[in-house]
C-alpha cells in the first residue's frame, strides 16, 4: 500500500476508524441487549454473531496494510494537526499491540474469558472456588504472557495497569496506597470506638415503581438529556456508550434498600455525563470516549460521593425523597439521612462499601494481583491470601469465598490491573473538587439549590470535552496540576472527623 498524499492516508485512517467504530457499535448493542432485554436462552446465536463481528474488528486492526499506513503518517507527522497526531499515536499503539499477539492466542483468550464468566457465576452461587480455579489459572497465565506483548519494556503488572490507566506504575500506586492507608486506618479505628450511626430506615420497604420514578427525577437533577441517554435495569449497574449522542446506563432496584439504586443512578450518571460531554467531532475515531478507567471513575465517583453524599446536596435532595416516600421517611430528618448514607463500617463486599473503607477493598485486590502476576502467589492460594488481607486491612473474618475472593467478576472477565483505577479515580476527583471550589466560590450554595450546572460546566470544559485527546496524566495535570493524594486524604479526614465528631 502506498499513499499519494498525507490527506489520502488520513482519509484511509478515518475510513478504518469509522468501520471499527461501526462494528464496535453493533457489538455494544448486542451486549446491552444481552444484559437488558434478551430472553434467557438466546446466548448461543448472539455468541456466534459476536464472534464473527469481533473477528472482523480484529482483522481490520491487525491488518498488515496498517503498518504502511502508520509509517506513512508517521513520516509526515509534522503536517498533521495535534488531534490527528494523537489519533495516529492511539492507532499505532492499538495496531502494534494487537500485531504482537498471535491470532490464535487472541481468539483462544476471548473464548476463555467468555467461558470463565459463566463458570465464575456458577462458582460464586455455589461458593465453589475449586470450580473457578482452573479458569483463574489460565487467565493469570494468559495475562502474564499478554503483558509481554502489550509492552515488553515494562514490568508485567505495570503493562497490565496501563491497559486501564496509561502511564500508571506500581511505584506510583505503592506510594499512593501507603499514604491512603496511613490516613484511613486510624480513622476507621476511631470510628469503631464512636457511637454507631443508625441507618435502619434506609432498609424499609421502597416499592420499585416509586424508585423508578425517583431515577427519572435524579437524571433530571443531574442535567442528563433523556433523549440521548437511556436507563434500564440489570443485575449489575453499568454504563455503555455508543457516541456523544447515545449513552445508556443501568441500575438495579432492591425494594428493601433505598440507596443502592439511588447511588447507582448518580454514579452511572457521572459516567454518562463524561461521555455525553465529549467533542462530537471525535465520534467514530480513536479520540472518542473517556480516556481511561481512572478518569472515568473520577467522574462517576465525583457525582456519587463528592456531590451525592455531601451535606448541601442532601439538604436539597431529602425533601424530594420525602415526596416519593412520605411514609417510609416520615420520622427521619435531613441530617439523619446525611449521616446514614455516610455511615462507615468495614464490610465484606466491595460494591457495598462506604466511601471511607472502599479503598481498603481495592488495596487487597491490588496486593493480590501484583503477587499473582509476579508469580509470588499461585492462583490456588488466592482464598487464603484474600482472607488474610481482609483480616489485616479491615479486621474482618471472611466466612466463605462467595463473600470473599469470588465476589467480583473482574478476574473472570480477564481484567487484571483494573481495580486500582477505582481508588485512583476517587483521589483524582477529590483534587478536582478543590479546583472547582477555587474557581466557583458559590459552588456549595448552588448545589444546595439543586443546581449542579457549575459542576458539570467545570468538568465539561476541563475533562469531558477532550475525550481521549490527552493521556490521562496530561489531561489531569492540565485541569488540576500534578496529582497529589493529599486532597483526598484531607477530604476524608475532614468529612469523617466532623461526621463522627472524632
Ligand atoms: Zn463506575
Amino acid at each position: 500500500m502506498s499513499y499519494p498524499s498525507v490527506d489520502a492516508a488520513l482519509k484511509a485512517l478515518r475510513d478504518l476508524e469509522a468501520k471499527i467504530s461501526a462494528y464496535n457499535h453493533a457489538l455494544g448493542v448486542l451486549s446491552l441487549d444481552a444484559a437488558t432485554a434478551a430472553p434467557k436462552d438466546t446466548a448461543e446465536g448472539r455468541g456466534r454473531t459476536m464472534g464473527v463481528l469481533s473477528q472482523v474488528v480484529y482483522d481490520l486492526l491487525a491488518n498488515s496494510n496498517n503498518a504502511a499506513l502508520a509509517e506513512h503518517l508517521e513520516a509526515h507527522k509534522e503536517a498533521l494537526d495535534p488531534a490527528a497526531r494523537r489519533e495516529l499515536q492511539l492507532f499505532r499503539r492499538e495496531f502494534q499491540k494487537l500485531s504482537r499477539i498471535p491470532a490464535k492466542e487472541y481468539v483462544d483468550y476471548q473464548i476463555l474469558v467468555n467461558d470463565a464468566q459463566a463458570v465464575w457465576e456458577d462458582a460464586k452461587n455455589q461458593n465453589d472456588f475449586q470450580r473457578f480455579l482452573p479458569y483463574l489459572e489460565k487467565i493469570v497465565e494468559a495475562n502474564r504472557r499478554f503483558a509481554g506483548y502489550y509492552d515488553p519494556q515494562k514490568a508485567p503488572y505495570d503493562a497490565l495497569l496501563n491497559e486501564y490507566e496509561p502511564g500508571l506504575t506500581m511505584q506510583t500506586l505503592d506510594r499512593f496506597f501507603d499514604q491512603l492507608r496511613a490516613a484511613i486506618v486510624p480513622l476507621i479505628a476511631k470510628i469503631k470506638a464512636a457511637p454507631a450511626i443508625d441507618d435502619g430506615f434506609l432498609f424499609r420497604h421502597y416499592p420499585k415503581a416509586d424508585q423508578e420514578r425517583l431515577s427519572d427525577r435524579l437524571m433530571e437533577i443531574l442535567g442528563i438529556d433523556r433523549s440521548h441517554c437511556g436507563i434500564a435495569e440489570t443485575e449489575h449497574p453499568f454504563t455503555t456508550e455508543f457516541n456523544t449522542k447515545d449513552v445508556r446506563i443501568t441500575t438495579h432496584y432492591y425494594e428493601d434498600n433505598l440507596v443502592s439504586s439511588l447511588y447507582s443512578v448518580i454514579h452511572e450518571g457521572g459516567h454518562a455525563l463524561y461521555e455525553l460531554g465529549g467533542n462530537p467531532a471525535y465520534d467514530g475515531t480513536f479520540l472518542a470516549g473517556g480516556v481511561s478507567m481512572g478518569i472515568h471513575e473520577s467522574q462517576s465517583r465525583f457525582y456519587e460521593n463528592l456531590i451525592g453524599r455531601s451535606k448541601p446536596f442532601l439538604t436539597y435532595l431529602f425533601p424530594i425523597l420525602r415526596e416519593y416516600f412520605p411514609r417510609q421517611l416520615a420520622d427521619v430528618t435531613a441530617d439523619e439521612f446525611y449521616r446514614a448514607v455516610n455511615k462507615a463500617q468495614p464490610s465484606l463486599i466491595r460494591t457495598e462499601a462506604d466511601e471511607l473503607t472502599y479503598c481498603m477493598h481495592i488495596m487487597v485486590r491490588y496486593e493480590l494481583e501484583k503477587r499473582l502476576i509476579s508469580g509470588e502467589l499461585a492462583p490456588k492460594e488466592v482464598p487464603q491470601a484474600w482472607n488474610r488481607l481482609y483480616k489485616e486491612y479491615l479486621g474482618l473474618d471472611v466466612p466463605d469465598d462467595r463473600q470473599g475472593c469470588l465476589q467480583d467478576s473482574h478476574w473472570a472477565g480477564g481484567a487484571i490491573g483494573y481495580f486500582p483505577s477505582y481508588a485512583l479515580g476517587s483521589a483524582y476527583g477529590a483534587q478536582m473538587l478543590s479546583c472547582i471550589e477555587r474557581d466557583v466560590p458559590d459552588l456549595w450554595n448552588r448545589v444546595e439549590q439543586g443546581d449542579l450546572s457549575p459542576v458539570t460546566a467545570w468538568l465539561g470544559s476541563h475533562i469531558h470535552r477532550y475525550g481521549s485527546l490527552y493521556e490521562p496524566k496530561e489531561l489531569f495535570e492540565r485541569a488540576c496540576g500534578p496529582f497529589d493524594p493529599d486532597s483526598y486524604t484531607r477530604y476524608l479526614t475532614e468529612k469523617y472527623t466532623a461526621l463522627y465528631q472524632l
